[in-house]
């Protein structure tokens, strides 16, 4: 990995401003990849507002336990910056912004009936942006060829004027839209493999033609939105690629779809920028949903897109999403590191007949699949 991209250490971070730790390294003393975190995503608590919420600072708990344990697999942890405000308006209304600012100043509320805001909640959301913006840096500056954001809150279902599925601000679709505003980025691939559908994601760039979004969801559970017909709209037609999956789902279905219809979508539109939306609750283990995926599928996940991505000297940056029980998110984030980093090829499979015939009924009208 980096002899495809010049691993650039110590000074060359310092002089872009990242604060990275390079006590963790690979094979050759090279970081595997950056890792972005802060400390303030273990102060937003849902929980203190409504009890049993299942996005609890837990989560990065175990994460960061049992990598540190593992010291890091050969990631640099990495400091996240806070977003500015200009930031998150690349994809939000300022009113938005100031919205979920005054209601953290002011001892915080709720937005939803399962979204919240509290004291520490806007210093964790800007966290988590700037992570994410940080991450797109390094990446189109060549720092790295792998970043992952280990934050919270997630943001795919965030709007542009409105939170909601535990969502502030919308981290991957800043990300990107910072990527090619300020980064050079032509085409910017997202993949959204979260078992929910990244409405705010979606949304954000449904009549565009730069940005491709994929999405493979359960369907008929939150958001309720992701329908196989939904392509996008106006000059972004084609340019959204919805696979909702019934439950039960296993993982022959779920790499059939990335193998057969993501990818090959990917390929011909040739991105210079590839995101996941790695949210880990498809886990059979998962509470929220009833998709019956395993630790090493999401890790076979990341092995394509990592494959794909190496492939074309393209970087990649995934960010986490949901993941609900808190051991089987932490083994299948390991899971995921391990293999963008690079540790085997991924193996093909032949197509699932059904849905994925159906899928590329659908998305072949717009890609070569
Ligand atoms: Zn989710």
């Amino acid at each position: 990995m980096c002899a495809a991209r010049a691993c650039t250490r110590n000074a060359e971070c310092l002089r872009r401003g990242l604060v990275v730790s390079h006590d963790a390294a690979g094979p050759g003393g090279h970081p595997a990849g950056l890792y972005f975190h802060h400390r303030s995503g273990l102060e937003h608590d849902p929980g203190k507002q409504i009890p049993g919420h299942p996005e609890t600072p837990a989560r990065l708990e175990a994460i960061e336990s049992a990598l540190s344990a593992q010291e890091w697999l050969g990631w640099a942890p990495t400091q996240a910056p806070r977003a500015l405000e200009s930031e998150l308006e690349l994809i939000h209304g300022a009113g938005h912004v100031e919205q979920i600012r005054q209601m953290a100043l002011s001892g915080g509320g709720l937005i939803d009936s399962d979204t919240v805001v509290g004291e520490r909640s806007y210093e964790a959301a800007l966290r988590a942006a700037g992570g994410a913006c940080a991450m797109v840096r390094a990446l189109m500056a060549n720092q790295t060829a792998a970043g992952f954001c280990g934050m919270r809150p997630p943001g795919h279902h965030a709007e542009r004027d409105r939170a909601m599925g535990f969502c502030l601000f919308d981290n991957i679709a800043i990300a990107a839209e910072l990527a090619i505003r300020e980064c050079g980025a032509r085409r910017v691939f997202i993949f959204d493999w979260d078992v929910h559908h990244g409405n705010g994601t979606a949304g954000a760039f449904r009549r565009r033609s730069d940005v491709l979004f994929a999405s493979i969801h359960q369907e008929r559970i939150f958001p309720g939105t992701g329908l196989l017909g939904d392509v996008g709209s106006g000059p972004g037609e084609g340019y959204t690629i919805n696979l909702p999956v019934p439950a039960g789902s296993e993982e022959d279905l779920w790499l059939s779809l990335v193998e057969h219809i993501v990818l090959p979508a990917a390929c011909a539109f040739e991105p210079d920028l590839v995101l996941i939306s790695a949210g880990f609750d498809a886990h059979v283990a998962d509470p929220l949903a009833g998709c019956r995926l395993q630790t090493g599928s999401f890790a076979e996940m990341a092995r394509h897109v990592r494959d794909f991505a190496s492939e074309r000297r393209v970087p990649v940056g995934a960010l986490l999403e949901g993941g609900y029980e808190p051991a089987a998110l932490a083994q299948s984030v390991l899971a995921t590191l391990t293999a963008l980093a690079g540790d085997r090829p991924a193996t093909s499979v032949a197509p699932e007949a059904l849905l994925t015939s159906r899928a590329a009924a659908h998305i072949g009208r717009y890609w070569p699949l």
